[in-house]
């Protein structure tokens, strides 16, 4: 029997996504998801409100979190999913991560006016999500002052990993990020694979606690997901799958691009009750 759709990967407005909770959870509902996980950056203030609004409409909220650390230079994106985002101590850390993220948007800012592009942080601080700073916000600025033509231009150009204007976060190894997200009980799953191909380091994250693998998203190839779905059956990983929906934040809605069945979501509560099981 089909179980419906669902999305695992979606921000909004309190990251970098441009949509509200709210609209987020309308999006979903007029697109036929069972569920979505709200998986906003260093930010947790989504979840609530996209619950209320879930609640109204029939659409399941999974509480979510992206968190993002460095290995060998490359970003690393976990996921966590269930996580007790009530947690003190968690949250005042994605609030000391949101603060970074505002000095190292100052710091691109600097960057940027040594290559002649003059940004303020008040332009800047009228795009930005609740407390939430990131590059998408930065890119979207360099977009509409017209020094770039595209999204795509500003991170090849700018500010995308290691280029002439890039400053990188707080650096968290992957393996913190994964022990953060279990100890707020919470299921760690390693995001679009694909887009940071550090395969190697998959059986000592999977030491570590890691239960899933991102297998479908949005800037995954057919191949991509029949390669990583290997991966993560050789290594017994769930397989999860989200759009990596920002709204109108990456110029198109992703929501609807990409889902996995509801059973996906009954596997995750199964691990869940495992943990809260664990104590
Ligand atoms: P930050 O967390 O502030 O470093 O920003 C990360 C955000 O930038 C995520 O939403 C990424 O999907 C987005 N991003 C990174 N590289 C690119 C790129 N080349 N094109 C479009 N978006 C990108
Ligand atoms: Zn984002
Ligand atoms: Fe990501
Ligand atoms: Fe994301």
């Amino acid at each position: 029997m089909e179980k419906g759709k669902v999305d695992l990967h979606v921000h909004t407005n309190f990251s970098d996504g441009t949509f509200t909770p709210a609209q987020t959870v309308e999006k979903a509902k007029e697109l036929g998801f069972r569920a979505i996980a709200i998986t906003d950056h260093d930010a947790l203030d989504g979840i609530d409100a996209a619950a209320q609004e879930g609640k109204k409409l029939g659409v399941e909220i999974i509480p979510g979190v992206e968190l993002t650390a460095y290995y060998n230079k490359a970003e690393i994106h976990i996921l966590g999913y269930y996580i007790d985002y009530k947690t003190q101590w968690f949250r005042k850390k994605m609030e000391e991560f949101c603060r970074d993220r505002i000095k190292r948007a100052e710091r691109i800012l600097e960057k940027l006016r040594e290559y002649d592009i003059d940004l303020n942080m008040e332009e800047l601080q009228l795009l930005k999500g609740h407390g939430f700073l990131g590059r998408l916000h930065i890119a979207n600025l360099l977009k509409m002052k017209g020094h770039v033509k595209s999204l795509g231009e500003a991170f090849e150009r700018f500010i995308g990993d290691y280029k002439p204007c890039y400053i990188p976060k707080i650096a968290m190894a992957p393996r913190e990020a994964i022990e953060m997200v279990l100890k707020v009980k919470g299921i760690p799953v390693f995001a679009h694979q694909a887009l940071t191909q550090r395969d190697g380091i998959i059986p000592d994250l999977v030491k570590h606690g890691l239960m899933g693998i991102e297998v479908y998203h949005s800037e995954h190839s057919a191949q991509n997901s029949r390669y990583y779905q290997k991966i993560a059956q050789k290594h017994n990983l769930l397989e999860t799958g989200g759009s990596d929906c920002h709204g109108l934040g990456k110029g198109e809605v992703l929501m609807g691009k990409v889902s996995v069945s509801y059973e996906v979501v009954e596997k995750l509560k199964e691990l869940k009750r495992k943990l809260d099981e664990q104590r």
